[in-house]
């Protein structure tokens, strides 16, 4: 993993955290991960003055092979952190409220229609943040739906060659019932029917250079019309 996305997971994580356990946190943190953290907030900072670098494009390309590397690299670290912070604060409950999560990337048509995928991070913040909080607020809303979404995250190879997206995969188990795609989407091209209505991100786990990712997908053509890939109204129906 690079520093930058290790910078951004970190920086993602301690906003999840009370002030008092970030202080904690940052502590615990190697010189290296602080730098990469830092970098990350900075980065951030430039892009909400417009002054950050142009966001690069990814190749959208899902690779066959075997769960190793970055992922496992990513969570086995992630939960050395997390139980070194609960450890130092007394509370057990932290390592335990916080599931195991996977950065998430966005499906982007570019200027020839083909897609690509774009760092969630590259959007406006309070439109990341808006569509990361719709989402997780499907899951948290019941013990059993964080239950299931934890041992989702916890083995992301099982649900990447499901036909249906996490939200109904979560909910529904895999029978989903109802029509789908009425409103023109399409399984891990665009949003289905049931994740537009709920004016949710439409998400699915995806294996793109062997490391497994949740990406959102953007409206149906027709819903996302007149709306740019960084504006909240591209992703979910606003209210
Ligand atoms: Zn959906």
């Amino acid at each position: 993993m690079s520093d930058n996305v290790r910078g951004k997971d970190l920086l993602n994580f301690m906003d999840k955290l009370a002030e008092p356990e970030r202080s904690q946190f940052f502590e615990l943190l190697s010189k290296e991960d602080a730098v990469a953290t830092m970098q990350a907030s900075l980065h951030e900072r430039d892009r909400l003055r417009g002054t950050g670098a142009q966001p690069s494009e990814l190749a959208f390309r899902t690779q066959a092979g075997s769960n190793v590397g970055i992922v496992g690299e990513h969570e086995q670290n992630r939960s050395e952190v997390i139980a070194a912070v609960a450890s130092e604060v007394g509370d057990t409950a932290i390592a335990e409220d916080i599931p195991p999560d996977l950065h998430v990337y966005l499906r982007v048509p570019n200027s020839r229609g083909d897609p690509t995928l774009r760092d969630i991070y590259d959007l406006p913040q309070q439109v990341q943040a808006e569509l990361e909080a719709r989402f997780k607020a499907m899951w948290e809303c019941e013990p059993s739906r964080t239950k299931t979404y934890r041992r989702f995250m916890e083995k992301p190879g099982h649900q990447v060659n499901k036909d249906v997206c996490l939200r109904n995969l979560v909910i529904r188990s895999s029978s989903a019932k109802g029509t789908m795609w009425a409103q023109g989407g399409k399984h891990k091209e665009s949003a289905c029917d049931k994740c537009i209505a709920k004016r949710e991100a439409c998400a699915h786990i995806d294996k793109v250079n062997n490391e497994y990712i949740k990406v959102f997908v953007p409206l149906p053509r027709d819903l996302r019309k007149g709306k740019k890939w960084d504006e909240l109204g591209y992703w979910v129906l606003e209210d």
